[in-house]
């Protein structure tokens, strides 16, 4: 099996989301446009809050794409507009897919907004294909201990949360091949993790450091790694390889999706493929037809 290239690496960018928490935003950003069919990666903390120093994102409507949100330290607490309510602690993961509209709000927990605490999550928002932008809302709160865990390597444990790695299948459904993989790696060690080379495929570093690919690029924290370009229609696989050195241990992810290739129209918390349905779920949510979040 061959090995997968880097085609280029670069760190995120500081922005600021919901009510004024700081994101590092791996893409979209200048240096690293999203690659299909994944439209955005944002990583908070891992920061430690203070009393009332909390902040998130009240009430705010989505359509057209899913959000996976990775809880890797704290507590989150959900709402939204179909009546669910629910708390994610540490290392729970929720897939949630707007299609059709919801509102939500996503707030760190009551006891960290009230006493502070140490936070830290992942969210990648991933297109849905055209035929199901228009798909009932759906929740799926996976908990850490349904993550299955694998030995993926001598000191390497592979959480796979959707698709298929190191003989573990994740839990979560999709609407399109997908792979998303958790690494940890203690000093030393290396690992190589099969991804599809018809897919995109990329790693982002939340802590630690690492070498990458088969010409080692090293990168560090909040770096961002796409590997090369998907090869339509192939049916082999490659191994992205990674490493971390001697003296430090590394915590990453590895994704993988087949590209969408479908037009994208993108405004704000929507994303469709045209001008006008852009324009039509502005209404939708205005006149109220995404709901509300009842108290
Ligand atoms: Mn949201």
């Amino acid at each position: 099996m061959g090995e997968r290239a880097v085609r280029n690496t670069a760190p995120a960018v500081h922005t600021f989301e919901g009510e004024g928490f700081e994101v590092r935003r791996a893409f979209p950003t200048p240096r690293a446009e999203a690659p299909d069919p994944f439209l955005l990666l944002d990583h908070h903390g891992p920061k430690d809050l203070g009393p009332g120093e909390a902040r998130g994102a009240p009430d705010h409507p989505h359509r057209g794409f899913e959000t996976v949100t990775y809880i890797l330290e704290g507590e989150a607490e959900h709402k939204d507009s179909a009546g669910n309510h629910g708390l994610l602690a540490s290392g729970d993961v929720q897939w949630m897919t707007a299609g059709a509209g919801v509102v939500h709000s996503e707030m760190p927990s009551a006891r960290i907004r009230r006493d502070g605490g140490r936070l830290q999550f992942l969210q990648l928002w991933v297109n849905l294909p055209a035929a199901d932008k228009m798909v009932p809302p759906r929740y799926q709160d996976v908990r850490a201990e349904e993550i299955p865990v694998a030995e993926a390597a001598p000191g390497v444990r592979a959480r796979v949360v959707a698709g298929r790695a190191f003989g573990v299948e994740g839990p979560a459904q999709t609407h399109s091949p997908f792979q998303y993989v958790r690494l940890t790696l203690d000093a030393g060690a290396r690992v190589a993790l099969p991804a599809r080379d018809a897919q995109e495929a990329f790693a982002y570093v939340m802590e630690g450091a690492a070498d990458v690919g088969p010409r080692p690029h090293h990168v560090v924290d909040g770096t961002l790694v796409r590997f090369s370009p998907p090869r339509e229609g192939a049916t082999e696989t490659s191994d992205v390889v990674l490493a971390a050195p001697a003296e430090r241990g590394a915590d990453l992810i590895v994704v993988s999706g087949r590209p969408l290739r479908e037009p994208v129209a993108r405004y704000g918390p929507f994303v469709m493929n045209t001008r006008a349905e852009i324009v039509q779920a502005v209404e939708d949510y205005q006149a109220g037809r995404m709901g509300r979040i009842g108290v």
